[in-house]
């Protein structure tokens, strides 16, 4: 393992939105706002710690499409949405997440 450059695959944690910790430098933990839908996907289904503020909210909409007259129903989108309260900005984040990265727990 090399501390250069970026290496998702290196990812343990989601650090708060901003953080600029030596751990986020080196790509060990990703801040919130530059997390990629793969890593959101695996904070919430927990295979990647939470390094988030306690209170910190993370807003999952999930769009269902019956697909057919008595049919089951079919994730069609999945989005998660931070309400960016830190950034001056006031920019909020979302990522688009496959339906098979839809949280489970
Ligand atoms: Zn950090």
């Amino acid at each position: 393992m090399t501390a250069y450059g970026p290496l998702p695959s290196t990812v343990i944690a989601i650090d708060p939105p901003g953080c600029g910790c030596t751990e986020c430098m080196t790509g060990e933990y990703v801040p919130l706002q530059r997390a990629t839908p793969d890593q959101v996907a695996a904070l919430l289904n927990g295979t990647l710690r939470n390094h988030l503020h306690s209170g910190t909210k993370l807003l999952v909409n999930v769009v269902y499409e019956f697909l057919s007259p008595g049919g089951s129903l079919t994730v069609q989108t999945v989005v998660v949405t931070f309400d960016n309260e830190y950034s001056d900005q006031d920019s909020d984040l979302s990522w688009e997440l496959t339906a098979a990265q839809l949280p489970t727990g």
